[in-house]
């Protein structure tokens, strides 16, 4: 990183960094206020950062909640400089991670005059393979124009790229099929026993890593990682006492998915593809290979398309297939759906299984008279062979009450069965906080109703200090919550109408520049479809163009008006009048159908005690908080933003529980039912 001396040297030569005091940095007159214009003391951000260094220091675990506009990501790198461990820090998002390196950690770095051992890392998919690229280019088979083209690119960058990172190619299409033939994925790894061992990218980066005092991850490879850890796989992180997680509201997904078994077509597809291309030099070993490979092909195929059809979407199968989000993407599995004698499960686990054994023959050739030779590549397919037999019969069995059995259809050539673990908690308390010294957990929205009580019994986080900083803004003179009067419950037929015209008529107000977030892609649709034609404002909907590139388009059309479901109610950062109004169509509590809750709320109602029962207060409501005061915080990012925050869903009002959200939004909020006020208050009439 740059080292750019200022002319605090003298003040930071003074005293070894791990004594510099914290009000000497992030202080009124600290380091940062006195080299970086626009730096802005906050007292909020010292407040978090003393219990963030002071956790670290000491070990122990710490969640804050740092309202918008805290400084959150100063108030946890400073300390995680100021520490004498090595600490690593996890977002939830490349682009995060690589904000945090490129624009924060040259920030500092100026600012202490000094240079730090900062690393960034990324999930293993994204660095080139050398082994592979070797491979591929041996085997000289390219389907297109285009492939022959990229691949020339990315032979050309192997010989200058100093990290392999994909992220480099940044004249390549951003979809790339050949990447997948080419990443370095940890079950394709041949390890030590890789000829290109020495000069690997993963090689490269884990010895950068363990040198580094701060660790740039994201959630995707840090739990991947932890899981990989119990695995033959090994670490891909150096080893750590500290840990801070940035937008820590969303590990409990993330660490689910990755201590969750799945086998997938498209897997069964790359290990016979791999299989296919490599070269078995004994001609009878060879022959066990092939005949048993082509068992597996076989039977694959009979099993894939029979898991298929009893795995039908929503609107072809019963309510226990039903899929989540309004899509038909996934749907609940149970053990007698595949554990049959039709499915042929068991004949392709035996297939597999002597696919694997006929490949760890292979995989020792004699030498001479008294010599062995392993092939470390032949032994790599041996154990994904074994690994995806154990795999089918697991999930497919569906034996496990700690797991919820279910399938997915990303995309219409993909095709997955999954088991994940219903409660993560039991799992992170010994794996994560048990192990680990000192567990940061930070996030604008980590408390409903003001108690983390739910963040932590989530997690498994039994003991932990607590802090709640609340936003630095002005929500009383920046913001107004809207609540219309007379809109009927969201299940009643006239409520996506009376929701058109309640965004008409608040678009008018704000001239556009808003967000309308919805809670399903048909209702976001249908919204979308209705009110475009009714107001003059450019109309942009989620999946049209990439998320980043609608985010841009909506900065640059003036009034544009943008309606998204999912992904947009949170890490969007649009700062000033371009975002107005965020209009949230209804409560965003989980979607019951959906697999993993319906599987959690069962769990929940089964268990009794204090944190049994009760599935929607204990789960589905706080989940709904966390959401809406994500969507919230896409509103208001600095002090001269102003702007409106609209709840369609009456329920707000009508429910026991709208008391609980509403208490969960800035106190300072004020709230209006009364659209002329609303009108005037954003004017400015008096
Ligand atoms: S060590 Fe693994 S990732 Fe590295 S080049 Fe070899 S096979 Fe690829």
């Amino acid at each position: 990183m740059l080292l750019d001396k200022s002319s605090c040297d003298a003040l930071v030569c003074a005293q070894s960094m791990d004594r510099l005091p914290l009000e000497a940095v992030l202080g009124p007159g600290g380091l940062l206020a006195t080299t970086q214009p626009g730096f802005e003391f906050r007292p909020g951000q010292l407040e978090m950062a003393r219990a963030v260094l002071d956790a670290l220091q000491r070990g122990g675990h710490l969640c804050v909640e740092a309202g918008t506009g805290t400084g959150k990501t100063l108030g946890y790198l400073v300390p995680a400089i100021l520490c004498d461990e090595v600490v690593i820090v996890s977002t939830a998002t490349k682009n995060l991670q690589e904000q945090i390196l490129h624009h924060d950690i040259p920030r500092l770095e100026r600012a202490l005059g000094r240079q730090l051992r900062v690393v960034l890392l990324k999930g293993r998919n994204n660095y080139l393979c050398l082994y592979r690229l070797a491979r591929f280019e041996e085997q000289g088979r390219l389907p297109g124009l285009d492939e022959v083209h990229h691949l020339e690119v990315i032979r050309q960058w192997s010989h200058t790229t100093l990290t392999g990172d994909r992220a480099e190619l940044s004249g390549l299409p951003e979809h790339l099929p050949i990447w997948a033939e080419l990443d370095a994925r940890t079950e394709r790894c041949l390890g030590q026993g890789c000829p290109h061992y020495a000069e690997c990218f993963i090689t490269r980066a884990r010895q950068q890593a363990r040198e580094a005092d701060i660790v740039i991850v994201n959630h995707h490879l840090f739990f991947a990682d932890l899981a990989a850890r119990r695995s033959d796989y090994g670490a891909f992180l150096p080893d750590y006492t500290r840990v801070i997680f940035d937008e820590a509201h969303e590990i409990e997904d993330t660490a689910a998915s990755y201590f969750s078994l799945q086998i997938s077509n498209e897997q069964f597809a790359e290990l016979l593809r791999d299989i296919a291309q490599t070269f078995i030099p004994d001609a009878e070993r060879a022959r066990a290979v092939r005949q048993a490979y082509q068992a597996v092909v076989e039977r694959a195929a009979h099993f894939w398309t029979f898991a298929q059809k009893v795995c039908r979407p929503a609107s072809q199968a019963g309510n226990r297939n039903r899929a989540g989000s309004g899509s038909d993407a996934r749907g609940m599995l149970q053990a007698s759906d595949l554990a049959t004698e039709a499915s042929g499960y068991t004949a392709l686990a035996a297939a597999l299984d002597q696919l694997a054994e006929a490949l760890g023959q292979a995989a020792y050739q004699k030498v001479g008279n008294f010599g062995i030779n392993t092939d470390p590549a032949l032994l790599r397919l041996e154990s994904r062979a074994r690994q995806l037999c154990e795999r089918l019969l697991r999930i497919v069995q569906a034996q496990d009450a700690n797991y919820v059995y279910w399938w997915e259809r990303p995309s219409p050539r993909r095709f997955s069965l999954q088991a994940t673990p219903i409660d993560i908690a039991a799992l992170l308390r010994e794996q994560l906080f048990h192990q680990v010294e000192s567990v940061v957990l930070t996030s604008a929205t980590l408390t409903a109703d003001g108690s983390f009580a739910f963040i932590r019994s989530r997690l498994g986080l039994d003991e932990s200090d607590e802090l709640l900083i609340d936003s630095p803004f002005d929500y009383k003179q920046q913001a107004r919550l809207y609540l219309p009067p007379d809109l009927p419950d969201p299940n009643h037929p006239d409520f996506t109408e009376a929701a058109v015209n309640e965004i008409i008529a608040l678009l008018d107000i704000t001239q556009g520049r808003a967000f309308v977030l919805c809670t399903s892609l048909r209702h976001m649709r249908q919204l979308y479809e209705r009110v475009r034609e009714k107001v003059p404002f450019p109309c942009l909907i989620q999946g049209d163009q990439p998320r980043s590139s609608l985010i841009k388009t909506f900065q640059a059309e003036p009034g544009a008006v943008l309606f998204g479901a999912a992904s947009f109610w949170q890490g969007v950062d649009v700062v000033g009048p371009a975002l107005s109004c965020v209009i949230v169509d209804r409560l965003p509590f989980p979607v019951p159908s959906d697999p993993l809750v319906a599987a959690r709320c069962q769990h929940i109602e089964n268990q009794s005690g204090e944190s049994g029962g009760n599935a929607f207060q204990s789960y589905s409501l706080p989940q709904a908080i966390l959401a809406l005061k994500q969507g919230f915080g896409r509103l208001i990012r600095s002090r001269t933003d102003r702007g409106i925050l609209c709840l369609l869903d009456p329920r707000i009002r009508t429910k026991p529980y709208g008391p609980a959200v509403l208490r969960s939004l800035p106190p300072d909020l004020p709230r209006t039912g009364n659209r002329d006020d609303l009108r005037k208050w954003f004017c400015n009439v008096p």
